[in-house]
C-alpha cells in the first residue's frame, strides 16, 4: 500500500452491514423535519415551513432565535480569536459576569459550569464539602421534593423524582433522598448531623409546572436555618426572568445559599452556574471541584449580554403582563372546549392538564406550525420566548385550540 493511501477508512461500514439504527443516538423521539434557521419567535424547517416557536429550546432562547443582541456579543466575542482558555487562566468575561452576579444576588461568588444538571450535581458536592467542615462526619444527605427535577447525571437523578428515568439506571448515587414537599415530614427527616442540603425548584418544571406554595418554601427557608443545612434553589428554569422577577425566589422572600441557573443563561449556548453565599464560598479550596470548558470567555461575554437583557424592568413588567394575559387566554381555552383538567403557571411558565395524552396534541399543533412540549404524559407546557408579543401568543392560542379540538 502506497504511503499516501488513506488510513482513515479502515473502520468504516461496508454496504454489507447497513445499521437501520440512527446515527444520533436514540434517546429523544424527534419530529421529522430538518431545522435550518430561527428569527424571532419562529422556526423554519427545511421545506421552508414556519412553526411560531412556544418552547424556546426549553426556556433557553429567551430573546428569541437571531437575536441581534445576542449575535452581536458573539461576534464581539469571536473577534478577540479566543473561545478557550481553561480555567487556569483569566479571562475579563468570566470575570465580569461572575461580578455582575455578586453585585445583582445574594451571592458572593459564582461557579460556572456547562449544563443545568452540572451546576446541580456541583452545588451537591459544594454542600457536603461545607457540611463536613460543620465538624459532623456523617452529615452529606442530599433531600430533594416530589415532583422536582434537577438532571439526568447520577447525583441529580437521585433527585429527580421520575421513575421511569431512574429505574434503569439503578443503584442511583446514595445519600440523595425525595420526600413529600410538606413541612411536617421535611421536620422528622432534617437531622442537623445528617442533612448537608434540601433543593427545590421554586416552580417545578418537567415535574408538570407546579408552583410550589410560597408558604412552603418560607417555611424550609426557617427550617433548614434552625437545623443548619443549606439551601439550594434549582431556578435552572423558572429563573432569569421566565416568571416575571429575574429571580423566581425574590417573589417568595427568600434567600436561598446555593442557587442554580443556566438555561437561558446563554440564549443557547451551553452553560450553567451556582450562586453561593459566603458562608459556601469559605469552605471551597483549589482543588475541590473543576471543569474544562466552565465560563469561557466567548460564553461569558455571550451570557454577561443576555443577564442584561433579562433582569432589564421593562422585559420583566413585559413577561408578568403578557403572561397574566396568556394564562386567562389558556383559562378560556380550558372552558370553551371541555377539554382541560387543569392550568397552573407564572409570568411566561404555564401548564395544561388535558385528557388526551400531550403528545397526540403536540403532533397536531406541529403540523400546524406550533411548537409545544410535554411536561408529563398529559400535561401541555408553554416557555414562549420571554420578548413574545400579545399578538404572536394570540397567534399561537388559535392554533392550540384547534388543535385541542381536533
Ligand atoms: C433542565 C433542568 C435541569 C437540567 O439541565 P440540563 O442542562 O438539561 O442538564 C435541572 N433542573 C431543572 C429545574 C431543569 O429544568
Amino acid at each position: 500500500m502506497p504511503s499516501s493511501a488513506p488510513t482513515t477508512a479502515f473502520t468504516a461500514k461496508t454496504a454489507a452491514e447497513p445499521s437501520a439504527l440512527p446515527a444520533i443516538l436514540g434517546t429523544y423521539k424527534r419530529q421529522a423535519p430538518l431545522f435550518v434557521r430561527g428569527d424571532g419567535v419562529y422556526m423554519f424547517d427545511e421545506h421552508g415551513k414556519k412553526y411560531l416557536d412556544l418552547v424556546a429550546g426549553i426556556a433557553v432562547t429567551s430573546l428569541g432565535h437571531n437575536d441581534a443582541g445576542v449575535m452581536n456579543a458573539m461576534q464581539e466575542a469571536l473577534a478577540t480569536g479566543l473561545i478557550h482558555t481553561s480555567n487556569l487562566y483569566r479571562t475579563a468575561p468570566g470575570e465580569a459576569l461572575a461580578k455582575w452576579f455578586v453585585d445583582h444576588s445574594f451571592a458572593s461568588s459564582v461557579f460556572f459550569a456547562n449544563s443545568g444538571a452540572e451546576a446541580n450535581e456541583g452545588a451537591f458536592k459544594f454542600a457536603r464539602r461545607w457540611a463536613k467542615s460543620t465538624g459532623h462526619q456523617a452529615k452529606h444527605e442530599i433531600i430533594a421534593v416530589r415532583g422536582s427535577f434537577h438532571g439526568r447525571m447520577p447525583g441529580t437523578l437521585a433527585a429527580t423524582d421520575r421513575p421511569a428515568y431512574r429505574l434503569p439506571f439503578r443503584p442511583l448515587m446514595g445519600g440523595v433522598t425525595i420526600v413529600e414537599r410538606e413541612l411536617e415530614e421535611l421536620r422528622t427527616v432534617l437531622d442537623p448531623e445528617t442533612a448537608a442540603a434540601v433543593i427545590v425548584e421554586p416552580i417545578q418544571g418537567e415535574g408538570g409546572v407546579r408552583v410550589v406554595d410560597p408558604e412552603f418554601l418560607r417555611g424550609l427557608r426557617e427550617l433548614t436555618r434552625e437545623r443548619n443545612v443549606l439551601l439550594i434553589l434549582d431556578e435552572i428554569q423558572c429563573g432569569l426572568g421566565r416568571t416575571g422577577s429575574f429571580f423566581a425566589h425574590e417573589q417568595i422572600g427568600i434567600v436561598p445559599d446555593m442557587l442554580t441557573i443556566a438555561k437561558p443563561l446563554a440564549n443557547g449556548l451551553p452553560i450553567g452556574a451556582i450562586l453561593v453565599n459566603d458562608e459556601v464560598a469559605r469552605v471551597m479550596q483549589p482543588g475541590d471541584h473543576g471543569t474544562t470548558f466552565g465560563g469561557g470567555p466567548l460564553l461569558a461575554h455571550v451570557a454577561h449580554h443576555v443577564v442584561q437583557r433579562l433582569s432589564d424592568p421593562a422585559m420583566l413588567q413585559h413577561v408578568r403582563e403578557t403572561g397574566a394575559w396568556f394564562g386567562e387566554q389558556l383559562q378560556g381555552i380550558a372552558d370553551r372546549t371541555g377539554q382541560v383538567r387543569a392550568i397552573r403557571g407564572k409570568g411566561l411558565m404555564w401548564g395544561m392538564d388535558v385528557h388526551e395524552p400531550a403528545a397526540a396534541i403536540i403532533g397536531r399543533a406541529f403540523e400546524k406550525g406550533l411548537l409545544l412540549v410535554s411536561a408529563g404524559e398529559h400535561t401541555l407546557r408553554f416557555l414562549p420566548p420571554l420578548v413574545i408579543t400579545q399578538a404572536e401568543l394570540a397567534e399561537g392560542l388559535a392554533i392550540l385550540e384547534s388543535a385541542i379540538q381536533a
